[in-house]
Parts: C-alpha cells; sequence; structure tokens
C-alpha cells in the first residue's frame, strides 16, 4: 500500500546571485508521513523549507501540494490550502502576549482583523470570539495555558518554540514545515514538542521536520533525507541513512 502523495518537490533550486542554496531538490511527503531532514549548517535546508512555502520561491523546478501547482503562489495562498511553516528563529510579536500572537496569526493578509472594534460587524466580532476559543484551545494542547496572557517576549527558548507551532495550527494546517523545533530546547521540552507532533500525526497532520538533534529526529521519523551543499546526499529509513558512509563523511566535514 502506498500513502497518497500530498507534497511533491521536483527538480527546485534557488539561487542567490550565482550561488545555488538548493540545487535541484526532488522529494515527496505522503498524507500522514513525518519527514526528518538533517544536514550541516548552510546545505540549504531553510532554503529549501521558504521555496516550499513560499517565502523564497523556486527558480526552477516544480512544487505540487495535494496535486495543485504551488510553486509560483504567494505564502498565504499557500497557507490557505494547509501548506505552513515555523522558522528556525521564532518571530514571535514579543511585546504581544502569547494568545494575542495566536490571534494574530489568524489575521487575514490585508489586516481587516486590525479595524476598529466599533466599525466591526456582528457576525465580524462573533468570528473573532470563534478565534479566541480555537486559540485557547490551541494554548491547552500546547500546555501554554499558564502563560496566556504573558508578553511572548519574555519566554524560554522552547516556549517560543510552542509558541510557533501555535500560531500555524490557527491556521488548520494539512501539512507543517518546522525548523529546528529543538534548537535552544531543554529535553523535556524536546520529548514534549515530540508528543506534541505524534499527537497532531496522528490526527492525519503530515509534517517535514529540520533538525540537528539527531538522536530525536530519528525516533519521530519515519523516513529521513540528509542534505549537504544544497542537494540530497542520502534518503530513507532514519536508522540506516544515518551510518550511510556519504553522510559520515559530510558530517565529519570530510
Ligand atoms: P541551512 O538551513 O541548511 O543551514 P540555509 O538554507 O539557511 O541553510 O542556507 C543555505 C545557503 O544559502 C547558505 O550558504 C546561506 O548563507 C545562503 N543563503 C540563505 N539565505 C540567503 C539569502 N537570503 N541571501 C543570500 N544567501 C542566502
Ligand atoms: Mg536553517
Amino acid at each position: 500500500m502506498t500513502a497518497t502523495t500530498m507534497l511533491k518537490v521536483d527538480a527546485v533550486t534557488r539561487q542567490f546571485g550565482g550561488f545555488k542554496a538548493v540545487d535541484g531538490v526532488s522529494l515527496q511527503l505522503g498524507a500522514g508521513e513525518i519527514l526528518g531532514i538533517a544536514g550541516t549548517n548552510g546545505a540549504g535546508k531553510s532554503t529549501l523549507f521558504a521555496a516550499i512555502a513560499g517565502q523564497q520561491p523556486a527558480d526552477a523546478g516544480q512544487i505540487h501540494f495535494e496535486g495543485q501547482d504551488i510553486t509560483r503562489m504567494p505564502p498565504y495562498r499557500r497557507a490557505r490550502l494547509g501548506l505552513v511553516r515555523t522558522f528556525q528563529i521564532p518571530r514571535e510579536f514579543k511585546s504581544l502576549t502569547v494568545h494575542e500572537n495566536l490571534m494574530a496569526a489568524a489575521a487575514n493578509p490585508q489586516g481587516e482583523r486590525l479595524l476598529n472594534a466599533f466599525f466591526q460587524t456582528r457576525s465580524l466580532r462573533e468570528h473573532e470570539a470563534q478565534l479566541s476559543v480555537k486559540a485557547d484551545r490551541i494554548l491547552q494542547f500546547l500546555n501554554l495555558a499558564r502563560v496566556r496572557d504573558v508578553k511572548a517576549g519574555g519566554l524560554s527558548g522552547g516556549q517560543k518554540k510552542l509558541v510557533e507551532l501555535g500560531r500555524v495550527l490557527m491556521l488548520d494546517p494539512r501539512c507543517i514545515l518546522l525548523d529546528e523545533p529543538f534548537a535552544g530546547v531543554n529535553p523535556v521540552l524536546i520529548e514534549e514538542i515530540c508528543d506534541r507532533v505524534r499527537e497532531l500525526n496522528g490526527q492525519g497532520i503530515a509534517f517535514i521536520v529540520i533538525e540537528h538533534h539527531l538522536q530525536a529526529l530519528k525516533s519521530l521519523s519515519n523516513r529521513m533525507i540528509v542534505m549537504d551543499r544544497g542537494s540530497i546526499l542520502a534518503e530513507g529509513d532514519p536508522h540506516t541513512v544515518l551510518d550511510d558512509p556519504r553522510v559520515q563523511e559530510a558530517y565529519m566535514g570530510g
């Protein structure tokens, strides 16, 4: 039995000047899958995410999400289809509370929700109230309810990573790209983030996870890819891919 392909990346290239940060990368993600991506610093992992999510559109190649060509779609439209990403460096609004950060993530790109409440129609206010309940449900799920009204700038590194996840969950995603969710996170919270990812995956959300923390990535992923200098170096079962001599060599700086 083969899983339905959710995301299909074909020969995607992204260059900066003459330098190919991502050089002809192809991959597929099945519905319900968790794919891990490892690779040394500068391998092009975050740039690949930016090409898939749309912040740095591909210069060449195609990206299909659930059968639709999204190669040149702006990020907010990809998000509407259910394809979202988090960032390596959390992008929280520091002076907004945790709850407000989740609410802001659900605001539409025209910023209509920022209109003075006085002018809002009743249905818009009701919609806002529903979003607030949804944000609280997500905060509960992520074990962040006790910091609901704390300014996000004062959170620990791990809590900020959870807020990042909470922000994308506001968008009802079908596929989440996580960029280094364990970086700067203590081991207890790493386990907690892994548990939440597994739970969301159990609800049918597919994941691609970039991570340097190979132990945690191995245990989380169904399949793994290792990138090096813009290309895919090895791909396969997490427990064998890291033993690949080419991977070992890349990690040893050979
Ligand atoms: P990784 O996430 O695997 O560490 P990145 O995708 O962040 O790697 O970067 C890959 C390469 O592309 C690096 O050499 C980096 O310096 C370069 N790069 C990334 N973003 C830009 C940019 N906006 N402008 C110029 N070069 C960039
Ligand atoms: Mg990166």
